[in-house]
Order: C-alpha cells, then sequence, then structure tokens
C-alpha cells in the first residue's frame, strides 16, 4: 500500500506519477502535465529545459525521500511543507555559495 495516498498499491510508476499525493505537489509547481507519461520519458523530454528538468528531479527526489520517512521515521510533512523543500533544494543548487 502506497504510504503517500494510502489508496493504492506502492509501484514505481504510481509513486513518482500516479500517486494523487504527488500528483498533487507536481500540479503545484505546474508539473504535473510532464507526468502524464512514463517518469524518464518526461526526463528525456525536458533535456533541452535545464531548468524544468532540475525542478522535476528533485520534486521526484522530494516525494521519494518523503516516501522514505513516513516508512522508516513514522512522520509524515504536508504538500506545503515538500513543496518548500524543493523550493529550497532548487534555490540552494544555484547558489555557488551552497553546500548541494
Ligand atoms: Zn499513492
Amino acid at each position: 500500500m502506497c504510504v503517500m495516498c494510502r489508496q493504492d498499491a506502492e509501484t514505481a510508476r504510481h509513486m513518482v506519477g500516479q500517486c494523487p499525493f504527488a500528483v498533487e505537489i507536481y500540479r503545484r509547481i505546474d508539473m504535473a502535465t510532464e507526468m502524464r507519461t512514463q517518469p524518464i520519458d518526461a526526463i528525456l523530454r525536458l533535456e533541452h529545459n535545464k531548468k524544468a528538468r532540475g525542478t522535476l528531479l528533485v520534486t521526484m527526489f522530494v516525494i521519494w525521500r518523503e516516501r522514505c520517512t513516513r516508512i522508516f521515521r513514522d512522520t509524515d510533512k504536508t504538500h506545503e511543507q515538500l513543496i518548500e523543500e524543493v523550493a529550497q533544494l532548487l534555490h540552494r543548487r544555484s547558489d555557488p555559495a551552497g553546500e548541494f
């Protein structure tokens, strides 16, 4: 069972592209359209749009990390908290003084 939405089986495809919890995060940061295909296709399609591709990869990472945290630490973050984490990671990445 998916620990993010608690509605469906936890498959890789569900986790990154179909989970309603994840889809809401993609929607709020305007990446939902990219996730209508297989995740690898979405990443490849954005090959020449490095900013969008970076945003998508960081979003997928934050969703995956939240999935692991829910399982191993038994804590849940909200959509808002995860979107803030995406923003912080993207900001750090673009900051040459940042550690990311
Ligand atoms: Zn789910």
